[in-house]
C-alpha cells in the first residue's frame, strides 16, 4: 500500500482525517485516485523531504481509502482501522510502499456509559471557543462528531501535547482505555488554553476594552454619518457640530480648541453634567462670524443722506462722521478713531451710531456698559465657573453676527471698579487697535480679531472716565436742544416716526406747533428730546385707541386740549424767580441730564461769626464758599464787624439734592456781597465761574448746557469767564440771540458792574 506521512495529529479508525492534496502528490508522485487504499504513518519528525528513511516512522500506522477528492485541495481519507507496519520499502519509482497487517481492536466501551462524559467534554469545547469568529461553526461541527475519537482527531490540531503523545493513542487496543486517555488528553489541553487565555486576557484586557470602546464609537459615529446623511434635517448634536466646525472660517486656534472641546463632549457621552456647559461653549464658537468683512467703499453724498434722514440739526456731529467715512475710503480700512459722543440723555447719541452703520452699509450692536463692575462682563468668565458666558463684547459679535459691525459701547462714564478687577482696563484691550486684533475673551479662549469693528462710545459725562481710556477717544459734544430745533424735530422726526409706529395716518392725526410748543416748555424739562418723545408716543397712541373705535375719527391736538389729552399736570418749570432780594443770586449750574439754574441764598442770624452751610454741598463747593467770605470780607472791610455779630447762613435750594464743583464760586461771592450791601440784583442775570483768592475769574465746564438752561429758565443776562469766550462759537444762535452774555475777568469788576461795590 502506498504509504502517507502524518505528523502531529491524532488519527484513529473510524475517524475522517483531511489530507493535503499538494502532500499527497509530494510523496506520491501522482494525483490521488477516489477509493484507492493507503497506509498512514505517523512521522516521528515533521519529516518535509521526499526521501525520509523507515526508521522515521512510528511501528503502528493506519489503514484508509481515498473518499473523496475535494475541490477546496483537501482530500478525505476515511480511516478502517490500526495496522502493524510490517516492513517499509522504496518501490522502482522511488515512492513509499509498506506491507501492513492487521492489529485488533478490544471492543470493551459501552458508549452509553460514557454519553454524559462525552457531552460534557463537547460543552467545555465549545465554551472555551467563544469569543473566536469561528465558535459558531466549531458549534455547528460539534453536534455532528459523536466519538470521542472524532473530537480528539479535530482537537487534536490545537493541543497543545507533543507529536509522541499523540501517537500514544494509536497504540492503545482497549477502547475504554483510549477513551479515558483522550478524555484527559482533551481536558488537559483545554484547560491550559484557558490558563493561557486567562493570563493574555488579563493583561490584554484594560487595552482590549479601550479598543473595543473606541471601535464602537467609530462604527456608531460612520453610522451616524450614514443615517445624518440621509436625514440632514434631524441631525446628530455631535454631528452638526462637526460639520459647523468644518465649514466655519475660524481661525486655526480657535478650530483646535473647538476639536479639543468637541472630543470631550464625544467622551463625556449625552448625559454628563458637563454635557451641557461644552455644548453652549461649541455653539458659540461655531456661531460667532470669523469671516472677514471686505472693506466697502463709502459714497460720501449717500452717507450724508442716511445722516440727514434721522437725525436734524447735530452739524458738527454729521460733519465729523462724515470725515471718519473718507478717512476710512482712503485707507481702506473699517475703523477710524474711537468716537466719543458726550452729552445729555436723549441728545441724539445713541440713536446717531445707528444711522453711522446704516450710512456705512454695516450691522449695528449697542452694549450697555451702566454699572458694569467686573471685568468679566467685559472679558467673559474661564469657562471653569459654573454658568461661565462670554463677556458683553463678543456676545455682541455674535448677536449681529459679522466681524465688522459699528458697535456703540453706552455709557462709559457709568463703568465703575470693584474688587472683580477694572472693567476700564479690560475696555482698553478690546479700543486699542494694536491689542485688539488677538483679543482674547476668556470664556472664548481663543483669539478673535476685533480691528474691524467701529466703535463708537458714548457718555453723559467725561468727568468720571479714566484718563487712559479718555486718551483713546476723539470727544464729540452733544449739545441740548433749543425750543426751537425741537420742534424741528418733533416735527420732522419723532412725530412721523411714532404716527408709523402706531398705524397712523397724516389724516387722522395732526399736532399744532403750539402743542408741540407746549409740550416743550411745560410738559419736559430737559436738554435732550426723551421726554418730548415719550409725550408725542403717548399722544399717538391714545389716537390709535379713539381711531381704532371710530375710524371716521380725526384727532387734532391744539394746545388748547394738549392737557386733556396727555392726561397729566404740567412738569413744575424751574423759572427764574420774580422778586429781588439782597443776599440772593442766581447761578448755572451743570448735571448729568443737561444744565440748570439754582440759587445761592445768604442770610445773617444774631450770633457769634460762625458759618452754617446747607443744601448738600460737597468739598469744594464748602471750599469756594470759605473762599467768597473771605473775598467779601476783604472787598468790604468796613463790613467787618457784621460778620463778627452774626453767623453767616449759607443755602443752595433743592436741598435733597446733593451739589459740588468750583462753578458757583462766583455766584456766591456776589451772594454775599449783595447781603452785605443789602443790594438786591435782578433774578434774571445769571452768572457762573470758579473764584480764586486772588479774585480771578476761572473757566468751567458745560457753558453750553448750562447757557442752555438758563434760556430756558428765562434768564436773560448771564456772566461768564473770559476764557470762556472761545465755547461760544458752539452755542446755538437761538440762545445767543435771546441772552445777553457778558464775559469777566475778576469778580471785583462784576461786582462793580452790578453797582455792588
Ligand atoms: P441718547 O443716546 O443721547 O440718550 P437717543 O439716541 O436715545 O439719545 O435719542 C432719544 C430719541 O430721540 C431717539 O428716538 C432719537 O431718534 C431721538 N433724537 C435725538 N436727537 C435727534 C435728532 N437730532 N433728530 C431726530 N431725532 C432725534
Amino acid at each position: 500500500m502506498i504509504v502517507l506521512p502524518i505528523y502531529n495529529v491524532i488519527a484513529l479508525p473510524d475517524t475522517t482525517i483531511y489530507y493535503k492534496g499538494e502532500r499527497y502528490v509530494k510523496f506520491t508522485g501522482r494525483e490521488p485516485v477516489l477509493g484507492e487504499e493507503i497506509t498512514l504513518m505517523v512521522s516521528k519528525t515533521d519529516i518535509d523531504r521526499v526521501y525520509p528513511k523507515a526508521d522515521d516512522f512510528y511501528p503502528i500506522g493506519l489503514r484508509g481509502i481515498i473518499r473523496e477528492i475535494g475541490n477546496n485541495g483537501y482530500i478525505a481519507i476515511d480511516i478502517k482501522e490500526r495496522v502493524n507496519i510490517e516492513e517499509v520499502k522504496l518501490d522502482p519509482e522511488e515512492h513509499y510502499r509498506a506491507k501492513v497487517s492487521k492489529r485488533g481492536e478490544i471492543e470493551d466501551l459501552d458508549p452509553e456509559s460514557v454519553a454524559g462524559r462525552l457531552k460534557a467534554i463537547k460543552a467545555e469545547i465549545i465554551r472555551a471557543s467563544e469569543g473566536y469568529e469561528w465558535s459558531s461553526l466549531m458549534r455547528t461541527y460539534i453536534v455532528q462528531w459523536n466519538t470521542i475519537e472524532e473530537l480528539a482527531g479535530v482537537y487534536s490540531l490545537w493541543m497543545v501535547n507533543a507529536n509522541d503523545e499523540k501517537y500514544m493513542t494509536l497504540t492503545i487496543d482497549s477502547k475504554k482505555e483510549r477513551f479515558d486517555l483522550l478524555e484527559k488528553m482533551l481536558y488537559e489541553s483545554l484547560e491550559i488554553t484557558k490558563v493561557k487565555n486567562q493570563a493574555s486576557t488579563a493583561q490584554e484586557q484594560d487595552y482590549k476594552k479601550l479598543y473595543r470602546e473606541s471601535a464602537i464609537k467609530k462604527q456608531m459615529e460612520y453610522l451616524q454619518k450614514e443615517l445624518d446623511d440621509m436625514h440632514p434635517e434631524n441631525l446628530s448634536d455631535i454631528r452638526s457640530f462637526e460639520i459647523k466646525l468644518q465649514k466655519s472660517e475660524m481661525n486655526e486656534e480657535a478650530r483646535k480648541e473647538g476639536e479639543k472641546v468637541l472630543n470631550r463632549l464625544k467622551s463625556e457621552g449625552q448625559h454628563s453634567a458637563e454635557t451641557g456647559m461644552l455644548m453652549d461653549y461649541l455653539d458659540l464658537l461655531t456661531s460667532l462670524p470669523w469671516k472677514k468683512e471686505p472693506a466697502e467703499r463709502i459714497s460720501l453724498e449717500e452717507a450724508e443722506k442716511v445722516l440727514n434722514r434721522d437725525h436734524a440739526g447735530l452739524k458738527k456731529v454729521k460733519k465729523r462722521i462724515i470725515e471718519q467715512i473718507a478717512v476710512m475710503n482712503l485707507k481702506g480700512s473699517q475703523n477710524g478713531s474711537i468716537l466719543l459722543f458726550v452729552g445729555a440723555p436723549g441728545t441724539g447719541k445713541t440713536s446717531i451710531g445707528q444711522s453711522i452703520a446704516d450710512a456705512l452699509l454695516r450691522k449695528y450692536v449697542r452694549i450697555s456698559l451702566g454699572g458694569v463692575r467686573d471685568e468679566a462682563d467685559i472679558r467673559g468668565h474661564r469657562r471653569t465657573y459654573i454658568g461661565s458666558m462670554p463677556g458683553r463684547i463678543i456676545d455682541g459679535i455674535n448677536k449681529c453676527g459679522v466681524s465688522n459691525p459699528v458697535m456703540v459701547l453706552d455709557e462709559v462714564d457709568k463703568l465703575s471698579q470693584s474688587y472683580n478687577g477694572d472693567p476700564a482696563s479690560a475696555l482698553l484691550e478690546v479700543l486699542d487697535p494694536e491689542q485688539n486684533v488677538n483679543f482674547t475673551d476668556h470664556y472664548l479662549n481663543v483669539p478673535y480679531d476685533l480691528s474691524d469693528v467701529l466703535f463708537i462710545c458714548t457718555a453723559n459725562t467725561v468727568e468720571t472716565i479714566p484718563e487712559p481710556l479718555l486718551n483713546r477717544m476723539e470727544v464729540i459734544e452733544f449739545r441740548g436742544y433749543t425750543p426751537i430745533e425741537k420742534v424741528e424735530i418733533a416735527k420732522k422726526h419723532l412725530l412721523p416716526k411714532s404716527m408709523e409706529s402706531v398705524g397712523l395716518n397724516k389724516k387722522q392725526l395732526s399736532i399744532t406747533v403750539k402743542a408741540i410748543d407746549k409740550i416743550i416748555g411745560e410738559y419736559t424739562r430737559e436738554s435732550g428730546v426723551r421726554g418730548l418723545k415719550k409725550r408725542i408716543d403717548s399722544i399717538c397712541r391714545g389716537a390709535a385707541v379713539r381711531i381704532s373705535k371710530d375710524p371716521e375719527t380725526k384727532v387734532s391736538v391744539n394746545d388748547k386740549n394738549l392737557e386733556d389729552i396727555l392726561d397729566m399736570n404740567p412738569v413744575h418749570q424751574k423759572r427764574v424767580k420774580r422778586s429781588a432780594e439782597p443776599g440772593i443770586v442766581t447761578g448755572l449750574a451743570w448735571t448729568q441730564a443737561g444744565g440748570d439754574i439754582l440759587y445761592i441764598e445768604t442770610m445773617f442770624i444774631k450770633g457769634e461769626g460762625k458759618i452754617i452751610i446747607t443744601g448738600q454741598l460737597g468739598d469744594v463747593m464748602k471750599e469756594s464758599a470759605q473762599i467768597a467770605v473771605s473775598l467779601v470780607k476783604s472787598f468790604f472791610p468796613d463790613k467787618a464787624d457784621m460778620f463778627k455779630e452774626n453767623d453767616l447762613h449759607i443755602h443752595v435750594p433743592d436741598g435733597a439734592t446733593p451739589k459740588d464743583g468750583p462753578s458757583a464760586g462766583i455766584t456766591l461771592t456776589t451772594a454775599l456781597a449783595s447781603l452785605v450791601r443789602g443790594k438786591s440784583l435782578p433774578p434774571n442775570i445769571a452768572m457762573t465761574g470758579e473764584v480764586s483768592l486772588q479774585g480771578t475769574v476761572n473757566p468751567i465746564g458745560g457753558l453750553m448746557e448750562k447757557l442752555m438752561a438758563a434760556h430756558r429758565a428765562g434768564v436773560k443776562k448771564v456772566f461768564i469767564p473770559e476764557e470762556n469766550l472761545m465755547d461760544l462759537k458752539d452755542v446755538a444762535t437761538e440762545v445767543k440771540d435771546n441772552i445777553e452774555i457778558v464775559t469777566v475777568k475778576k469778580v471785583k469788576e462784576l461786582l462793580k458792574e452790578l453797582q455792588i461795590l
